[in-house]
């Protein structure tokens, strides 16, 4: 085989791993493997839950993105422009020209709190802040610290969001936060989201809902913010409803990479990339492959769901460069610990066609599943360390991969 230039847009979770797992898979006189990112500031993302708390600090997040690639694998610091799809050129913010054979969309969302009216303007991390970013969590962090109780609600403004279960969590461990400073009486915590229930997934949502009406946490659904007043402390929904608030703590509207939207036949409207739900393979170029949060995938936006498809979108890379059919493995397998307070927290395991079930993962002496335990939350915390070790380098996790286990699972869902 002729030398190939594989070219990987973001070296976040899914470029790092995948740029990981190519270079250990072909020789350099196989294959070049090149990354592209904007900074080299590679930020642990599960991480910025702890941060508005005091439990984490956001230089214990964050790692120089360089030195998570292997030797060999050529790293840019550069903004990425645009596509080329029939010249198969990716252009730099520079002018600089990539040349590819295969090319892996790895560019993961973008925030876009300026698409809710007023939600940017008088009060913007004052009063109404964002812990998705590490900047924002170091704010909002200050924030709770001068907070005295009131009211503080946590929204979601729409869907797609990256860790659908990143904003319960955060409102699980604001109440704990809260009692710990002895003025959880002073304050009315709620949760406005546009779904229907808590969560996504039946199952789950019923589940994840009883823990919230136990916490005495306010539920709001299908509330669908349009604007906000950062001065009078009001969100307001497209159907009239109006929740005040002293604190904001908002998951604005998610994206996909500006330059998607500048590359004609590449993303969807939401600038999101079409990818087929198997194979990782994009319809757009049978040489454009693409994973997490840059897809259009109807599973969850996640760390994990990206792990998994590092592994297929390997294979099939391999496999399409060898002119071989690809390998269709990819079931839409996902899992997240979800922080519940109190230093426990919740495991879910789901797919495609799956729900969250009962039982322990990845088998039956594995952690316990829908349930809180102290096990599920040092789990969580532990799960810092496997990242960076493990998860980025690309090292084989056994038992944990693309496809759900069944082991361990109750297939009927009970005592949920
Ligand atoms: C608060 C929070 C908590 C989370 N908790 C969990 C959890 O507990 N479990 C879990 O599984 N997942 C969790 N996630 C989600 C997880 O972090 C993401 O799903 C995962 O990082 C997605 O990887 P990615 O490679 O698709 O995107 P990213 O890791 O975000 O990487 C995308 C990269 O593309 C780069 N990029 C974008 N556009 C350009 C451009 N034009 N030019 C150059 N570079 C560009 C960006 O700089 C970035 O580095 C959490 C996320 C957040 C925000």
């Amino acid at each position: 085989m002729t030398r190939k230039q594989i070219v990987i847009l973001g070296g976040g979770t899914g470029g790092t791993m995948a740029a990981n797992r190519l270079r250990r898979r072909f020789h350099a006189d196989e294959a070049e493997i090149h990354v592209v990112d904007r900074d080299d500031r590679h930020v642990y993302q599960p991480g910025l839950l702890f941060v508005p708390f005091g439990l984490a600090h956001v230089e214990e997040v964050v790692r120089p993105r360089r030195r998570q690639l292997r030797d060999g694998v050529v790293f840019h610091e550069r903004e990425v422009d645009s596509i080329v799809l029939d010249r198969d050129e990716v252009l730099l913010h520079d002018g600089t020209v990539l040349p590819y054979d295969v090319l892996v969309v790895a560019s993961g969302v973008r925030l876009q709190p300026e698409e809710t009216e007023g939600l940017t303007g008088p009060g913007w991390n004052e009063r109404m802040f964002t812990f998705y970013s590490p900047q924002g969590a170091v704010l909002l962090n200050e924030a709770l610290e001068r907070f005295e109780g009131g009211r503080l609600v946590v929204n979601l403004v729409d869907m797609p969001i990256k860790c659908p279960v990143a904003p319960l969590e955060f409102v699980f461990l604001a109440d704990w936060y809260l009692r710990e400073r002895r003025i959880r009486s002073k304050t009315e915590l709620v949760y406005a989201t546009p779904l229907d229930g808590a969560f996504t997934k039946p199952i789950a949502s019923e589940h994840l809902a009883g823990l919230l009406a136990e916490k005495e946490i306010e539920l709001v659904t299908e509330f669908n913010a349009g604007e906000v007043d950062g001065v009078g402390g009001t969100l307001g929904s497209y159907d009239g409803r109006e929740l005040g608030f002293d604190l904001l703590v908002t998951i604005p509207l998610h994206g996909g990479a500006a330059y998607v939207g500048r590359s004609p036949g590449l993303g969807d409207a939401l600038g999101f990339v079409p990818t087929d739900k198997q194979t990782l393979q994009t319809p757009v170029k049978p040489n454009v492959f693409a994973l997490g949060d840059a897809t259009d995938l109807p599973t969850s936006k996640a760390g994990s769901v990206t792990h998994f498809e590092a592994e297929v979108l390997v294979e099939n890379i391999a496999r399409y460069l060898a002119d071989e059919e690809l390998d269709a493995a990819y079931d839409g397998h996902a899992n997240c610990f979800i922080e519940t307070g109190f230093h426990k927290a919740l495991l879910i395991d789901f797919n495609y066609e799956t729900e969250p079930l009962p039982g322990r993962f990845p088998s039956a002496f594995g952690l316990p599943l829908l349930r809180q335990s102290r096990l599920n939350h040092v789990g969580k915390l532990m799960f810092q360390w496997i990242y960076w070790h493990a998860l980025l380098p690309g090292r084989e996790i056994p038992g944990i991969g693309p496809t759900m286990p069944m082991r361990g699972k109750k297939a009927i869902p009970i005592d949920v």
